[in-house]
């Protein structure tokens, strides 16, 4: 839109309508992603791909031909941005490195960048520290509905969803220590709860939503004969569509073939 001044003459024969939609937030590929780091200034060649594997380990980004961030990794943005914003901006990462490749070169002192760098934090662990209540209340409500599954059947308390030691995913009773009931989950795909609960056995029935966005809906339990006739007809369904994407790839490589033999004659 021009800018108008007051009084301005504005022609209204001419104006057009036009459809343009918002454009939706870019979805990065890896490589999307490392060079719009390197555009940053963030990391360095060989840190950038560790950066974002990271990234995926502690459950922040997922898929790979495009990479979204989780719900997690948007609460924890956006409740940082509002306490404490300069953890959540490239600069003051930029800058350190750049300070410490100054360093390496012989332009700046180690002792006055360790001092400077060390201040900063200081600062920043500060309001951290001295806002920490706030900031769990608001990540624990922005994730509860990520985390809870639905119902123990054997205690009533919600099933949620927990990071085990080894960064695996599975689904604990919150009455722990006096409830122990725990389920494994599936390590991939987006966990979603359906308020629905099994005919059979009681337990929750959890959508896992895949990367194209379809996805299944199966019991929690994995005891539960229901979720062992789900889990059949769910592995049959993606042994199919394996299939289907190998006959296209050999169909493809067949048409590839007879093109070049076309243009070799
Ligand atoms: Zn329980
Ligand atoms: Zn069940």
């Amino acid at each position: 839109m021009p800018e108008l001044q007051a009084k301005e003459l504005v022609d209204v024969l001419n104006i057009k309508k036009e459809n343009k939609e918002t454009t939706p937030p870019n979805h990065y590929t890896e490589a999307g992603l490392i060079k719009l780091m390197e555009e940053q200034n963030l990391g360095t060649k060989s840190t950038r791909p560790v950066i974002i594997k990271k990234l995926r380990d502690r459950g922040y980004i997922q898929g790979t031909k495009s990479i979204t961030a989780t719900n997690i990794a948007i609460a924890v943005c956006s409740v940082l941005n509002k306490h404490c914003e300069v953890v959540t901006k490239p600069k003051l990462t930029a800058m350190i490195e750049e300070d410490m490749e100054l360093v390496a070169t012989g332009k700046k002192e180690k002792n006055e960048v360790v001092d400077k760098t060390r201040g900063l934090l200081k600062d920043i662990v500060k309001i951290l520290v001295k806002e920490r209540n706030d900031i769990a209340t608001e990540l624990r409500s922005a994730t509860r509905n990520d985390m809870t599954l639905g119902n123990c059947v054997k205690c009533g308390k919600q099933l949620v969803i927990r990071i085990s030691k080894n960064n695996k995913r599975f689904a604990a009773c919150s009455g722990y220590p006096n409830c122990k009931n725990t389920f494994p989950l599936p390590q991939k795909g987006k966990l979603e709860a359906t308020g629905k609960v099994c005919e059979v056995c009681g337990y929750p029935i959890i959508k896992i939503v895949t990367r194209k966005g379809s996805g299944v809906e199966v019991c929690l339990n994995h005891k539960c004969s229901k979720r062992i006739e789900q889990q059949k007809v769910y592995e049959a369904e993606l042994m199919e569509r394996q299939e289907a994407k190998e006959k296209k790839k050999m169909q493809f490589a067949k048409k590839d073939k007879e093109v070049t033999k076309k243009k070799q004659n």
